[in-house]
């Protein structure tokens, strides 16, 4: 049976046609997988567990269904949605794993991240990050009314907007220095991860070892996930 990853789905109440496309993507392709990877950024937004947004609760109630019929969901933290917590895992059976972790598939160990841990280049970024990733800063956050964290995250994707407008492409990709660094630190001969929006399928040789990086796509415009059977790894398209 497969596996299947997606990541960058970007789901947000403001573009319905991929809230469709992301359920009809749950009930025919994962629907016949062993397992389907979220890594990262399946919301653009994700202020809190408790937030009654409907879309949000669409997306909630295609899991539950999913996770229900005997699939395994499991789900990392993006940049958008690191606030998912247990309440989501528990209403929508999905497993929240860290990023990175190191899973095994038929004996190969593959590396799953959001790749944002990646983007070593963009100094700005990864201060922000290492700011909004604290549990001090998350417990602060949570306390506030949903209208507050409402308003506080559409600010901090307009800053967002703004920031990746005017960086250079190249700083908003992986550092190779820590792609490597990642491979030799871990023994992987695999990494997959999301966050670049460039999908595609990496060889690289790493002393003497040859080692793939496989980027998944976002769903901005189109439909993608990854698909593992038998040892073998595609990259599809979803059309809307
Ligand atoms: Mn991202």
């Amino acid at each position: 049976m497969s596996r299947l990853f997606v990541s960058d789905v970007h789901l947000d109440a403001a573009s319905p046609e991929a809230v469709e496309q992301f359920l009809a993507f749950l009930r025919e392709q994962a629907a016949g997988a062993q397992a389907l990877y979220i890594l990262g950024d399946l919301f653009e937004t994700w202020i809190g567990d408790d937030d009654p947004e409907p879309q949000k609760e669409r997306v909630r109630a295609g899991l539950r269904t999913l996770t229900g019929s005997g699939v395994a969901v499991f789900i990392l933290h993006g940049n958008r949605d690191f606030l998912i917590g247990r309440g989501f895992c528990e209403s929508t059976g999905c497993r929240l794993i860290a990023d990175p972790i190191i899973s095994e598939f038929d004996g190969e160990r593959i590396l799953l991240t959001h790749g944002d841990a990646l983007c070593t280049d963009d100094h700005s970024y990864q201060e922000l990050r290492s700011i909004v990733r604290t549990p001090a800063w998350q417990r602060k956050f949570l306390a506030l009314p949903i209208a507050d964290r409402d308003m506080l995250a559409n600010q901090a994707r307009a800053g967002s907007k703004h920031h990746t407008s005017n960086t250079t492409p190249n700083i908003m990709d992986v550092n190779a220095e820590a792609v490597v660094a990642a491979f030799r630190a871990t023994g992987v001969s695999r990494i997959i991860h999301g966050h670049t929006h460039r999908p595609g399928i990496h060889e690289i040789v790493i002393d003497d070892r040859r080692v793939q990086r496989i980027v998944l796509g976002a769903w901005y415009e189109e439909g993608s996930y990854l698909r593992y059977e038998n040892g073998r790894y595609e990259l599809l398209k979803l059309t809307r």
